[in-house]
């Protein structure tokens, strides 16, 4: 194994970059830490990635204006101040492209992710200026050069195992690099993305590829809580995860990391940690490997809204070899990937991502019901109760049913995982709040030790 170095990657995501007044304090907290030898990765400023999908998908149609655009980051700035110029290049170029889509009057996913790369590339070059400015030299670098490539899978790009370039071009770069997240380039050299909060899947890349000591998260909240706290005001932070947790976490709907930021760190252990920008000196949360025997217990709650559920009801299941790898391979003729699973001898159950397209939908039901009786429910919710204590404390999924049949849930379907970190539980979307609520009373209440 690589010897690590003593660096350590620091990923703010765009809520961190919201105003001057945050990148005020980003800059304040890479001054206090430069012994971390920082190597930064940053996302879009908050809702600028939103903005640039409505304006990709205006082009197509009208000309659009790029005014509201570009004023938010010269306000930005202005507010710093920086020249409000700096980024008037790549406003041009952004302004060519859309004139570019109209003229073709459509949008290939390909140019969909150009017109996305501008947020990260604009928003580097804004923190760079400003540590400069403040004492602290700092290079913005866009993560395509620096040798991020994925294949053309645009929107929901796939990182290509990284060839030792990234390392040997980041030691090039001339003081703080501050790294464009969410962004690489295929092998034809055109942008791709890694979807949606993809940064942190950049930030966990670039570690693994400099053998850094430590990736950091640094979000608007103290680190991993038992619960959205969009949800659930009271939930609790987690001092500590292990890596696996902290997979199902994420994997299962908590926004606060991306679902495959884990794997670049647990490649090489590297300890993750989610960090408050706006509470530097707050523990935040350790993610790790192992985690002592003393310390298992149920971790948090994921939800996800939005999902669909499809059942396959067949009598002549039982005994016939092949069964589940014709459904499953109905899904895989579709690209669609399922979720949760559910069996019972005359049944199986599958729950899909609120992205999965319809029409996709209707041919795999086609093929199913050449299966068996297909029902498809939408409108589902997933609660996924997380932690190992699942497995080594008794009674967990007993101390699910009460407090939801107390508050007149149905679960409509229940799955625990074959490594038993994770519990799951699909009911309507409109129970979905109540339901985590309800639960979370019951597993992190103030008196009550998970
Ligand atoms: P960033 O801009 O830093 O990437 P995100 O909005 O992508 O921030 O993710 C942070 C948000 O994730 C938090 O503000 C919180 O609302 C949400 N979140 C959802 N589940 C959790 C959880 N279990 N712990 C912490 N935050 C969570
Ligand atoms: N800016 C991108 C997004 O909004 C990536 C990220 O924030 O991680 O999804
Ligand atoms: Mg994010």
């Amino acid at each position: 194994m690589s010897k690590p170095s003593s660096r350590i990657v620091k990923k703010f995501g765009g809520t961190s970059l919201q105003d001057a007044a945050s990148i005020e304090t980003i800059c304040q907290l890479i001054q206090d830490r430069l012994a971390d030898q920082p190597c930064l990765v940053v996302s879009a400023h908050a809702g600028v990635t939103d903005a640039l999908i409505e304006l990709a998908e205006h082009a197509v149609h009208e000309e659009v204006d790029l005014g509201p655009l570009v004023r938010r980051h010269q306000e930005i700035l202005r507010d710093l101040g920086l020249p409000t110029d700096l980024q008037t290049p790549l406003f041009r170029e952004l302004e060519d492209l859309c004139r570019g889509i109209l003229l073709v009057g459509e949008l290939s996913p390909r140019s969909r992710d150009y017109v996305l790369s501008f947020g990260e590339r604009a928003s580097s070059l804004c923190l760079a200026a400003a540590l400069s400015a403040r004492g602290t030299p700092a290079t913005a670098v866009d993560a395509a050069e620096l040798g991020f490539r994925s294949d053309s899978n645009f929107g929901q790009a796939n990182l290509l195992p990284d060839d030792g370039r990234i390392a040997e071009n980041l030691a090039k770069v001339e003081g703080v690099p501050v790294v464009t997240g969410f962004l690489a380039k295929d092998t034809q050299g055109n942008r791709t993305t890694l979807g949606r909060n993809g940064s942190d899947l950049s930030a966990a890349f670039l570690g693994n590829a400099i053998d850094a000591r430590e990736i950091q998260i640094w979000t608007d909240v103290d680190g991993v809580l038992t619960a959205d706290p969009r949800v659930v005001p009271d939930a609790r932070l987690i001092q500590a995860l292990s890596y696996d947790e902290a997979s199902e976490l994420a994997f299962y709907g908590a926004k606060v990391l991306h679902p495959s930021s884990l794997l670049p760190a647990i490649q090489k252990s590297i300890p993750v940690r989610v960090l408050n920008t706006h509470r530097p000196k707050s523990p935040g949360t350790l993610i790790l490997g192992d985690l002592p025997e003393e310390d298992l217990a149920v971790r948090c709650i994921a939800h996800k809204t939005g999902l669909t559920m499809v059942s396959i009801l067949s009598s002549r299941m039982l005994a016939q070899p092949g069964f589940l790898a014709r459904i499953f391979r109905a899904f895989e003729a579709q690209e669609i990937s399922v979720d949760v699973v559910a069996t019972s001898e005359v049944s199986v159950s599958v729950t899909l991502d609120p992205g999965t397209s319809p029409t996709r939908l209707a041919k795999v039901r086609q093929e199913l019901e050449r299966i068996g009786t297909v029902q498809i429910e939408e409108d589902l919710a997933l609660l996924c109760i997380i932690g190992h204590g699942i497995q080594h404390r008794t009674g967990v999924p007993a101390r699910v049913f009460g407090p939801l049949q107390r508050a007149g849930i149905t679960i409509r379907m229940i799955s625990m995982g074959a490594l038993k970190v994770n519990l799951s539980l699909v009911v309507r979307d409109q129970d979905c709040e109540r339901a985590l609520r309800a639960l979370h009373k019951e597993f992190f209440s103030p008196q009550d030790k998970p």
